[in-house]
């Protein structure tokens, strides 16, 4: 990601809510997040979600529309399993050649496809690549997507050296998102070193990305609170 964009994101994400944008959760979070784009594929799919299982820890997946119908029963299995499911547009369109109205359509068609398959719609968005236009976020806000973009990317679709050299200076921190894709094998290896990592950081939490963005619940009053006691 150029310097310009990346600047652009952070400055969203001081802007924005997180309801509507989401590059980091909160620091003070005890945990961090594991995010999975493009999939699911038929043969790395599934070996990662018997991976998350073995290491207890929960993610987010942020699924392509045309590789979920295929393969519905591992959409379902990641609903099941308690993993987060997203989407990441039908067809991963290039977005420079893709308009607004046909990544909404996309997005459309993925959320139809998704709630058939897990019983409810999906109100998290990534975009393929990262990129996005005024017109295109507006739409999804309309759609009652999260924007989901990630802090950390270890670059695993360049093998598992890269994954490693990643690995070796990375230090995480609280609400980090971290982007990886199940459309390779090499995130698979990196599952539980990334467990060690942040556990000896103390943080011990694997979280969804849906669980920050959640609206706060609110208080209940003393008020409230005496009428429910008398009842
Ligand atoms: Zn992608």
């Amino acid at each position: 990601m150029n310097p310009l964009r990346q600047a652009i994101k952070f400055t969203m994400t001081g802007l924005l809510p997180r309801q509507k944008w989401l590059v980091n959760g909160p620091r003070s979070a005890n945990g961090i997040a594991l995010t999975f784009d493009d999939g699911p594929h038929p043969e790395f799919t599934p070996r990662l979600l018997d991976e998350l299982q073995r290491q207890g820890v929960a993610a987010t997946f942020f699924v392509v529309g045309d590789a979920a119908a295929r393969y519905p029963e591992l959409v379902r299995r990641m609903a099941v399993e308690g993993h987060a499911v997203g989407t990441h547009s039908y067809t991963h369109s290039e977005p420079r050649q893709t308009c607004a109205k046909q990544l909404l359509n996309e997005v459309r068609r993925s959320l139809d496809l998704c709630g058939n398959l897990i019983g409810y719609e999906p109100t998290l968005f990534r975009p393929p690549k990262g990129q996005l236009t005024l017109a295109k976020t507006l739409g999804l806000w309309k759609l009652k997507q999260t924007v989901v973009l990630w802090n950390q990317d270890p670059r695993d679709y360049q093998g598992l050296s890269g994954i490693q050299s990643w690995l070796n200076q990375y230090q995480p921190r609280g609400g980090d998102i971290v982007l990886m894709h199940d459309i390779h094998p090499h995130c698979i290896a990196a599952i539980a070193p990334l467990v060690r990592l942040a556990e000896a950081r103390q943080l011990t939490e694997f979280v969804r990305v849906d669980q920050w963005i959640q609206k706060p619940k609110r208080e209940v009053s003393d008020l409230e609170l005496q009428s429910i006691q008398k009842t």
